[in-house]
């Protein structure tokens, strides 16, 4: 048996290292094991939009759009006290996004997106096909009408995940990497530890945050972490300056560009289990899209495509709480949408460790939900 923490995090994605940062920040020791390194997973494969308004496509009312927006409200402060106490810059910046429609069936769901976000109160500006090219002359002739969402955000996900987990070692929290966790310790009906190939780590709380592979953590969890891999692949490409300079979304694809030229183009959303392979059909899908909506990208080089496992539930929605079957604490099945909601699962699931009275409930969250 190694050494005890009061809590022991599997996984140290985005939100594993979060949390851990944050319980650490309040006086509690954590250990943090993962079977690669920090962020190499999904949370480094990730665009790092942090983008509620154009990923609302269930709406924007109820306990999940609260979520979505009470993290996006946090980021601000999230980043901040990151890049102040590691000094490393994370490029936090507000391009706001531009959602676009090419024909009637996506000005028709466009029009939808737009009513959810007024009837939720949330700005929102409709534009003409003229507008839309005053706002990004580099866009098609196709496009026939847009909607511009100005609060919607987006950080360098790489960096963020880099700081926080050296801010993470700041604080004292142990990193154990390249060491799996292959099985839980159980006493009685709850978790006190994990199992790995180099012995015991023990812990007085454990957190699976294990993202898509939460599930296979220990076999007895899989009926409350019904997590599955959905692949999302995606391409760079390089031009002297940006073609744009807003998010762009359509219904084929999105477009994130950076400031020196770079331009992400993603992503493919593909049910085929734990593969990462980054396919012919997923590029030449993501390439055709893009082209299609930007053509002056045609000359841009490819720099770099990769593909990551989002991690998805039955119902789209994240798994935060306690599990009925072993007592441990899970906060996983972030799928789209981890990035953003960082900032506001480590609030909840470090003030469910410490005083047991999280800020929001997280009721619409539980695991149990997936088992009744
Ligand atoms: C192509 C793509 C684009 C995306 N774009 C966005 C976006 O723009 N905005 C946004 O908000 N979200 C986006 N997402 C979603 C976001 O990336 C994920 O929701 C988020 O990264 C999940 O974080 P995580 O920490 O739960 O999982 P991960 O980052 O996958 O981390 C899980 C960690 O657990 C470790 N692990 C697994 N099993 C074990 C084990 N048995 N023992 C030890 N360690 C283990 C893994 O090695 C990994 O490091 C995107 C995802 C993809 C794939």
């Amino acid at each position: 048996m190694k050494e005890s923490s009061d809590v022991v995090i599997i996984g140290a994605g985005i939100i594993g290292c979060a949390i851990a940062h944050r319980l650490a920040q309040q006086g509690l020791t954590v250990t943090i094991i993962d079977r690669g390194y920090p962020g190499g997973e999904a949370s480094s494969a990730a665009a790092g939009m942090l983008a509620p308004q154009a990923e609302a496509t269930h709406g924007l009312k109820g306990p999940f759009a609260e979520l979505c927006l009470a993290s996006h409200r946090l980021y601000p402060e999230f980043v901040a006290e990151i890049v102040e106490q590691t000094g490393i810059e994370i490029a936090y910046r507000k391009p706001g996004t531009l959602y676009v429609a090419t024909d009637y069936v996506e000005a028709e769901a466009l029009a939808g997106l737009l009513e959810r976000q007024r009837a939720a109160g949330l700005p929102a500006e409709e534009l003409t096909a003229d507008e839309v090219r005053k706002f990004e002359p580099a866009l098609a002739e196709t496009v026939q009408v847009g909607v511009y969402l100005p609060e919607d955000h987006h950080v360098d996900n790489r960096r963020l995940i880099e700081a926080l987990a050296v801010a993470a070692a700041q604080q004292g929290v142990r990193f154990i990497t390249h060491t799996p966790v292959i099985d839980l310790m159980v006493e009685g009906d709850r978790a006190i530890g994990v199992r790995t190939p180099g012995g015991m780590i023990a812990g007085g709380i454990v957190v699976n945050a294990a993202g898509s592979w939460a599930g296979l953590v220990a076999p007895q969890l899989q009926k409350h972490i019904p997590v599955r891999p959905i692949r999302g692949q995606m391409l760079c490409l390089k031009q002297s300056t940006p073609s744009i300079r807003h998010l762009v979304y359509s219904g084929h694809c999105y477009l994130v560009p950076w400031p020196d030229g770079r331009t992400l183009v993603g992503a493919t959303m593909e049910n085929v289990g734990y593969d990462k392979r980054v396919t012919a059909q997923g590029i030449g899908h993501l390439l055709q899209a893009a082209l299609a909506l930007v053509p002056s990208l045609a000359g841009a080089t490819i720099t770099e495509m990769w593909a990551g496992l989002r991690p998805g539930t039955p119902d789209d929605r994240p798994i935060l709480g306690r599990t009925p079957a072993v007592e441990m604490i899970v906060a996983t099945g972030h799928f789209r949408n981890g990035i953003l909601l960082a900032p506001i699962t480590a609030k909840l699931i470090s003030e469910l460790i410490t005083s047991g009275q999280p800020s929001l409930p997280l009721e619409p969250f539980a695991p149990t939900r997936f088992a009744e």
